[in-house]
């Protein structure tokens, strides 16, 4: 048995009904093949170090013995500071398996119906057919949020425009017909690895796609806050965020990909019982706004719609940059920024097949908030002192509560409801988001006959997030791939403590039994409980991952605060402009695809309009 399958079968007994272990190590390989070699080499270290422990202590290989030997290996390693090992190898398996299990759900759901629309139309070649040397007018790199928009508009303004993404196309039928755990780890940058190291080290998936990370995200959508696009505008100098221009772009935006309320009828019982325990202590909520018309419930954003419902900017702005005129080149890496005395004249690119050279006077970097930095400081503009600094993750906890009735959290929306109660006063968003069928066991507690009773009960559990505007307290360092630091602030803590104890004081309201909260307090069963249990939780032992990195190159009127000047362009450099998540001066305090879209519609205007 390989050393995967022998952790796969000490986390998920086959004796107490768990799954064939090299069935599910040989699912993960697929997944571990994705991710980068510093991974990999993680990875291995960590099964090493199990099966080393397991031979020191009985001579005998981990996956030998009864399932309660091993459960009780995998226990004495945690306890012995072999936690954060463990858990990487368990999430794997544990997604390997939850997918495997759950494949021929979701692929049943997700083609029970018609496409609610047809993909978009692109002029769209793979990075093989491209030529190695071209020119035109403007480059985007990067098809994401930013840079959809950003290009629209450029070729709106008659820019000859090429988008460099280094991601695939996933069109509806290559994501009905790929296996779950293909899409995801194929979908996000790194097999879906990429994480923010620290104590605690925080999860941040980030897609690669054309549409970028719009394909896998959960589609809400909420403007950018009042009080926070007046702090862009009025303390940062952001000229893209006054009222008088963000207002109308925030319209477009919303207007382009379709935004509207999630309808109660497909909204699933993971929501309504949010809905519910929100009224019960009448607490402000209401189905979140959406940019998913047509959405069947599939429960399946996070790793591509199936219904093509979700409206990511590969069904919206990319087909109507194209129809500007705008060409897309797919899988091809933008490995620098090309500039001469002082001026960008295009960039240099790596498909499999060798270097792509494509000249421009006019580049715009839109590779997200953690890719950007590093390759502007490939390309040798990296000199300012804030660029990569002052990164926000908006990061999320949850918390999951068993309920006596059925709620199977994954028939519905994946992220339906928006509890707003506690955001104005202290930067707590809450929101009901459940997971793509099996896909949400990767977090389940435990190991062995006890984490297979929990997997068998998940259809009786629900299911909440919560998210905290965080102060900006990351870093993205490197030049070839980025590493991304991040340290917790102290009041970031508390209110990761405060969400949590929120968070189940919904969940009791809705009629939870029990309700667990993680980072080792006590599951608590009645709301007397929670204030006990939150003082008992350790932040720093909370599952946490952040979806929606910002900041690392501000923009503003600050020069020495802001890399990029109020309108988008890169200090330093003619003809640079950068318009993606790392523009945003600080945490929106919600999720941001629409304020990116929108500040980046005004760069790309701005560019186009330039002299
Ligand atoms: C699981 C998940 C759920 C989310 N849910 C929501 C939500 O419900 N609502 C919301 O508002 N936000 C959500 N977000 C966040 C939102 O999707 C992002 O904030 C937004 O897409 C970021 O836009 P961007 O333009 O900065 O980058 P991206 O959308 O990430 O686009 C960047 C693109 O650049 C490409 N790229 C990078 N480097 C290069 C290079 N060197 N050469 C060529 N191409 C390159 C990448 O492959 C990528 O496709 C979610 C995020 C995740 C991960």
């Amino acid at each position: 048995m390989s050393a995967l399958g022998d952790v796969a079968a000490a986390i998920l007994p086959p004796e107490a009904g768990g799954p064939d272990p090299e069935r599910v190590a040989s699912v993960a390989r697929r997944m571990i093949d994705r991710m980068p070699a510093v991974s990999q080499a993680g990875l291995a270290a960590a099964l090493v170090g199990l099966e080393a422990y397991a031979f020191a202590r009985t001579g005998r290989r981990l996956g030998a013995g009864s399932p309660q030997r091993r459960e009780a290996l995998l226990a004495d390693f945690a306890r012995l500071g072999g936690t954060p090992a463990l858990d990487t190898v368990k999430s794997i398996v544990l997604l390997a398996h939850g997918a495997d299990a759950y494949a021929e759900e979701i692929a049943t759901v997700g083609s029970r119906h018609e496409p609610s629309r047809p993909d978009g139309a692109m002029n769209l070649t793979p990075a093989s057919e491209w030529p190695s040397t071209s020119r035109c007018d403007a480059i985007v790199i990067g098809s994401g949020a930013g840079g959809a928009f950003a290009a629209r508009e450029l070729a709106r303004a008659g820019f000859d425009t090429v988008i460099v993404e280094e991601g695939e196309r996933w069109t509806v039928d290559r994501i009905r017909s790929s296996h779950p755990l293909d899409r995801f780890a194929s979908i996000y940058r790194d097999g879906g690895t990429t994480m923010a190291f620290g104590n605690p080290p925080i999860a941040l998936p980030l897609g690669r796609a054309v549409g970028g990370t719009t394909v896998i995200n959960s589609g809400t959508c909420y403007r950018p806050p009042a009080p926070v696009a007046k702090d862009w505008f009025e303390k940062h100098g952001l000229a893209l965020a006054n009222p008088e221009l963000l207002g109308p772009r925030v319209a477009d935006v919303e207007a382009t990909i379709g935004v509207a309320p999630a309808p109660m009828e497909v909204l699933g019982r993971n929501g309504e019982l949010s809905l519910e325990g929100a009224a019960a202590l009448d607490w402000k909520s209401s189905p979140l706004r959406r940019n998913a018309p047509g959405c069947r419930g599939a429960c399946q954003c996070a790793i591509g719609c199936p219904n093509n419902a979700k409206g990511g900017v590969h069904l919206n702005a990319l087909p109507q940059a194209c129809e500007a005129g705008a060409r897309i080149v797919s899988g091809l890496h933008v490995t620098e920024v090309l500039v001469e005395g002082g001026r960008a004249v295009g960039v240099a690119a790596r498909r499999s097949s060798g270097e792509v050279r494509i000249s421009a006077p006019l580049v715009v970097v839109a590779a997200g908030a953690i890719p950007t930095p590093p390759l502007l400081r490939r390309s040798g503009l990296g000199r300012h002192p804030t660029l990569g600094r002052n990164l926000s993750i908006h990061p999320a906890t949850g918390i999951t509560a068993s309920f006596e009735e059925e709620v199977v959290s994954w028939r519905g929306v994946m992220q339906s409801v928006g509890i707003e109660e506690l955001h104005e006063r202290e930067g707590i968003l809450l929101e009901a988001t459940a997971s793509p069928p099996g896909m949400g066991a990767i977090s389940a507690p435990g190991y062995g006959t006890h984490l297979l009773g929990r997997l068998d009960r998940a259809g009786n559990t629900a299911t909440l997030g919560a998210m905290i505007a965080d102060a900006p307290s990351g870093r993205v360092f490197g030049a070839r791939s980025p590493i991304v630091a991040y340290r917790l602030a102290k009041a970031d803590e508390r209110r990761l403590a405060t969400a949590v104890g929120a968070m189940a004081r919904v969940m009791l309201a809705a009629g939870a039994k029990d309700v667990e909260l993680g980072g080792g307090a006590p599951a608590v069963r009645d709301e007397s409980e929670i204030e006990a249990a939150v003082e008992r939780l350790d932040v720093r032992r909370l599952r946490l991952a952040a979806f929606h990195p910002t900041g690392t190159a501000a923009a503003g009127s600050n020069p020495s605060r802001h890399p990029v000047d109020p309108e988008g362009r890169l200090r330093g450099v003619d003809g640079v402009w950068v318009a993606d998540g790392s523009v945003l001066p600080s945490c929106p305090g919600v999720n941001p695809q629409v304020s990116i879209m929108a500040v980046a519609a005004g760069v790309g205007e701005a560019a186009g309009g330039a002299p």
